[in-house]
């Protein structure tokens, strides 16, 4: 199986062996800050070498091949914006680098508060992406109604999907080379496939996804453009997440067929893998 999104870094050795151990092949890792450090283009350039030589060897010692996206989030924008994109246009020729992301809106930005400049942000992104023909990974924040975690403030999850794809069609994206990652809760898988995009599943508890709960969205909307990802970050986070899911598909009695595209096709096709 293949992690579609994961944050190499915050894993442990045991970890990988944890996932090697129940079956994941492949795993694509994204660079996002930790915010509370400060964030400018150097650090962002040496988290993205970091995740390139140190990570991918790391997994690959695993029988892990790691695979990177690039970019920035709105919780992680550095402060010298405009150097990190002429980097990105060098950092996209590397052949281990498949996607643009994880890239997209978050009103609990520590870093930039201002929606507007967000917008301005992941455009330039999606931008790069489309010059670069990579797909784009979509980071929409959690739905305040329904997290485990306090937020200081509400927002509308909806509001900020309806954003991020007015850009996607402004610059003029496929939607079907667009993923929108974090979908919590049934409404928001239904929106992104009824708009032609992949629906990212992350299974973590205090989204309130657990595996069974993502094994029952699978099931119900896949297998057609359906990714699921365990986002492993510093924050709280289940490196089983996937293989999970498959547990419960297996309970479930769904085909073989059924789950192999959803953990293993679907991924290859989305960033176009070339596994050894
Ligand atoms: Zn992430």
């Amino acid at each position: 199986m293949i992690d579609s999104h994961i944050h190499a870094e915050s894993l442990s050795w045991s970890n990988l062996v944890d996932m090697s151990m129940s079956g994941i092949r492949s795993a694509v890792t994204f660079p996002v800050c930790p915010w509370r450090a400060g964030i400018n283009t150097s650090i962002q350039i040496t988290l993205i070498k970091w995740l390139l030589h140190h990570e991918t060897w790391r997994a690959a010692e695993n029988n892990i091949q790691l695979f990177l996206g690039i970019g920035v989030p709105a919780i992680g924008i550095p402060s010298d914006f405009e150097t990190f994109c002429q980097k990105m246009e060098e950092l996209a020729k590397n052949p281990k680098v498949v996607a643009i992301g994880e890239v997209g809106f978050d009103p609990r930005s520590e870093v930039c508060k201002d929606i507007r400049i967000q917008g301005k942000v992941l455009r330039a992104q999606l931008e790069i992406a489309k010059r670069k023909k990579l797909p784009v990974v979509l980071h929409t924040p959690p739905d305040s109604a329904k997290s485990r975690i306090e937020f200081k403030k509400k927002y509308d999850k909806r509001m900020f999907l309806e954003k991020s794809l007015e850009l996607v069609h402004e610059v003029g994206i496929s939607p079907c080379r667009v993923v929108l990652d974090h979908l919590d809760k049934a409404e928001w898988i239904q929106m992104a496939l009824d708009q032609g995009c992949y629906a990212g599943i992350t299974i973590q508890e205090w989204r309130g996804v657990s595996p069974e709960l993502a094994a029952r969205w699978a099931e119900e909307f896949g297998p057609k453009r359906i990714l699921l990802n365990s986002d492993t970050s510093t924050l709280a986070s289940d490196h089983l997440g996937v293989p999970k899911v498959v547990f419960h598909l297996c309970r479930r009695k769904i085909k073989g067929k059924m789950i192999k595209k959803i953990i293993y096709d679907n991924p290859i096709q989305f960033y176009q893998l070339s596994l050894e």
